[in-house]
């Protein structure tokens, strides 16, 4: 058997194979491409796309395809077959510099926000040679860029591509201010831990919630939930053992650095988290883990659910983005140095995430919004909808010291001076780790926490990249005209403190006294839906920043803000179809069902023995029959708040309403149908229950 050195990556056309089957001039120009950013000719695409080919067929590669990340949130592909008719009614495999580089894929049916007219139907794939392409299911994938025939974004991997070299183009500038020449770019970095449930198949296939919307819409709490804590790093089982060895095994041979596994805090609840690697392919590369975690499972008759909220009263599920600035000399920027001088950095770095925090906490907020990450954002479960940043004691003392020309009581009690002083290193303080914290320094880089686990971690890079090339911006202007540059340096950083602190709090972010602080005395934001939050996509300053990166255009924020509350409004209209139908047709015949055969079992003692007590049964008749007519009445209620989505006026209209009273119809149906669980034979419940969905995988 092949050892994992062996197959790591063996399906991927990385660096290796390029050297290995590329010219050296070939690889040379691509190489300066991928690290560079200079333009492709057509003779080395020429080149690649053949030697690209004959790997991928020797590979057993049939087809080939653009890969790309549309607005949908999944990614898409349209597969072609190398195949070319040869003279003598053969075929030979085929494939162009032209066909790698790009690609016009019918773009009418994903989704643009208005910004491609129907008539004018294509849009344009193009390479982004720094995803390595890779073979999956027989098929060539190459990471590709997704845009309208004007040039606008219609995907996620575009904006995500320009706001990593606004960054780039910012943190340079800084860089060379403190004598840094010999750093080409600055990249992100980014390893994003994964949170899922595993249920079994047969169980799913019995749930049209599941099946239609990835999560349940009824359910009774089980007598056991996570209360015990007995799930968290448990020993796992067989079954779930099995899925992971393939899982990993399949990621490996698509190099993804799949590397830590556990179990998580809720039952049937578990975690993979890769190593780190650059934005761009981490982005890639979660999108393909979510795809493949799927896949896999269906091969064991297992279902993974990577929806935010599968399951009320125990944890959803949510991804840590793990951050990080790093040049391409291996400096992570974000991580303390050995000199004075190289600290002053780390502290100029870290200032300009926090005021890119603070200044931008709405976006980094849309950046997370779906109708499914409400349910957990500020539900004691996930960090809430306040943004701020927990930076631990240490980090927090040294920053308090230079805002008030304090000592610092550190090692030694002396004042800090930036460019004289070395700062301690900041190791990851295990004591003090504050998991309620959205948005931690975690020693050398920092872990933002609200995102979803179907989340893209494309949105919320794209904003967090922005906002910091925003601060670095600045930054690099004023030092750039400074006359003494220390002092000017120190006043910057002591400023940006001053004026920044609000976004920093060290307590307990699930602390309702913390929501009203945060919000009345600091004046941060608490967008607690996602219509809420999202209309602030357009606001003023945003759109500025956002356009003068040239991460978006305003045309480009516009289609997004639609997309993002009609994909909102889909999915929530969705599960309130979904629930009606379910009531009517599964929940109220079984309540009425079981009501009928206990009145018939009532009936038949009597006329048995007239004497014969029937109170239990005559009880649960009348309780039975109670809850069947609130039930009909919430659908009802349901159903008519439905309809009534036809009068908004517009988008966001339609989205308060779904938030103000679908959504709370919702509830109020479900309150109904989870108590007539509790009382129904269970014979007679027409799905399987939260007890047999968290501890059915054996
Ligand atoms: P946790 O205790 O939260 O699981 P880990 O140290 O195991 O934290 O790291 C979690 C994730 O952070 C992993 O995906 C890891 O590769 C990633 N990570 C570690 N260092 C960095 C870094 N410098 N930049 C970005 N991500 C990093
Ligand atoms: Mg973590």
């Amino acid at each position: 058997m092949e050892t994992v050195p062996e197959y790591f990556g063996s399906l991927v056309f990385d660096d290796r194979v390029m050297k290995a089957n590329l010219s050296d001039e070939t690889y040379r120009s691509l190489r300066n491409t991928i690290d560079g950013g200079t333009a492709l000719d057509i003779g080395v695409a020429n080149a690649v796309a053949d030697a690209m080919k004959t790997w991928a067929v020797a590979h057993g590669a049939t087809h080939f395809t653009h890969w790309f990340q549309p607005l949908t949130g999944i990614t898409a592909e349209k597969h072609d077959s190398f195949i070319a008719p040869s003279p003598d009614g053969g075929v030979i495999m085929e494939f162009s510099g032209k066909e790698l580089i790009r690609g016009e894929p019918d773009a009418s049916s994903f989704p643009s926000g208005g910004l491609r007219a129907t008539f004018e139907a294509r849009g344009y794939t193009a390479w982004d040679p720094t995803s390595y392409a890779f073979i999956k299911d027989k098929t060539l994938c190459i990471p590709t860029a997704f845009c309208s025939y004007g040039g606008e974004a219609l995907d996620k991997k575009t904006p995500l591509l320009r706001a990593m070299a606004a960054l780039d183009r910012q943190a340079l500038r800084i860089l060379r201010l403190f004598g840094n020449n010999t750093a080409k770019t600055v990249r992100t970095m980014v390893g994003p831990e994964q949170e899922y449930f595993l249920i079994t198949k047969e169980m799913y296939d019995q749930r049209p919630d599941l099946r239609f919307t990835g999560r349940t819409l009824f359910g009774a709490k089980p007598p056991k939930g996570q209360e015990m804590d007995d799930h968290y790093f448990g020993a796992i089982k067989p079954r779930v053992a099995a899925y992971m060895a393939e899982l990993n095994e399949t990621l490996w041979k698509l190099g993804i650095l799949a590397k830590t596994e556990h179990n998580e805090v809720a039952p049937a609840q578990h975690e993979l988290a890769p190593i780190y690697t650059t934005t761009n392919m981490a982005t890639d590369h979660n999108q393909l883990t979510m795809e493949i975690m799927q896949k896999v499972a269906s091969k064991h008759g297992l279902v993974c659910l990577l929806h935010e909220k599968p399951f009320a009263g125990v944890n959803g599920s949510g991804k840590h983005n793990n951050w990080s600035m790093a040049t391409d000399t291996g400096v992570n920027l974000l991580s303390p140095g050995e000199t004075p001088y190289e600290n002053a950095q780390f502290l100029l770095f870290l200032c300009a995430v926090i005021q890119a925090v603070d200044d931008y906490q709405d976006l980094l907020r849309i950046s997370v919004a779906t109708a499914s990450n409400d349910h957990r954002l500020g539900a004691n479960e996930a960090p809430p909808a306040v943004v701020s940043i927990f930076l631990g004691d240490e980090l927090s003392a040294v920053l308090e010291a230079i805002e008030q020309d304090k000592p610092y009581h550190g090692a030694e009690k002396k004042k800090l001076k930036l460019g004289v002083d070395v700062l301690p290193r900041f190791t990851r303080d295990t004591t003090d780790r504050n998991r309620t914290s959205p948005f931690a320094f975690t020693g050398n880089k920092f872990e933002f926490r609200m995102l979803g686990s179907s989340n893209s971690i494309a949105c919320a890079n794209i904003m967090l990249d922005s906002a910091v090339a925003e601060s670095l911006r600045q930054y690099a202007d004023e030092l750039e005209q400074a006359a003494d540059f220390e002092t000017a340096l120190h006043a910057l950083i002591k400023r940006t403190i001053r004026e920044h602190k609000r976004i920093l709090f060290g307590g307990n972010g699930y602390d309702e006294s913390w929501i009203r602080e945060a919000t009345e005395q600091r004046g941060l934001c608490n967008y607690r839906t996602t219509p809420d939050c999202m209309p602030h996509l357009l606001d003023e300053k945003n759109v500025k920043m956002l356009t003068a990166h040239k991460v978006f255009s305003e045309a480009e924020l516009h289609s997004r803000c639609e997309i993002m509350l009609e994909n909102y409004c889909k999915s929530v209209r969705i599960e309130a179809e979904t629930m009606a139908q379910m009531a009517r047709t599964m929940i109220l015949p079984a309540v009425s069902g079981y009501a009928g055969e206990l009145a018939a079992s009532a009936a038949a003692k009597r006329a048995l023995d007239s004497a014969l007590p029937c109170a239990y049964e005559l009880e649960t008749v009348q309780k039975l029959s109670t809850l069947a007519d609130c039930i009909a009445q919430h659908t009802a209620s349901l159903e008519a708040a439905i309809l009534s989505l036809h009068d908004a006026p517009d988008i966001t209209a339609e989205a308060f309403a779904i938030r103000d009273s679908v959504l709370v119809r919702m509830c109020e149906l479900r309150l109904a149908c989870d108590e007539a669980e509790t009382i129904t034979d269970k014979r007679h419940w027409p799905m399987p229950t939260y007890g047999d969905l968290l501890f059915g995988v054996k």
